[in-house]
């Protein structure tokens, strides 16, 4: 794997949504690549950051859907920029 398949499958790696295969491939990856390996665990941070604001303000299921599409779609942004470099 390459650090470009890498930053894709980013986002689905920190929501443990890869498949076996990729999440093996994804974190054999990981071992090799200091740049990605820092970038996971920033957005694993921030994912853990989000999640605890949520928890602590009690936020509205809406607020806390509206919060993840955000964040999604900042994913999906970013992978597009790395794909078309
Ligand atoms: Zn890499």
């Amino acid at each position: 794997m390459n650090c470009k398949k890498a930053r894709v499958l980013m986002s689905a790696a920190v929501d443990s949504e890869l498949a076996l295969k990729e999440e093996q491939d994804f974190l054999a990856h990981l071992k090799q690549c200091k740049e990605c390996h820092e970038e996971f665990e920033d957005a694993k941070k921030t994912k853990m950051i989000i999640k605890e604001r949520i928890v602590q303000f009690k936020a509205p299921q809406s607020l806390v859907d509206a919060i993840m599409q955000l964040t999604s779609l900042t994913a999906i942004e970013h992978e597009d920029t790395l794909l078309f470099e």
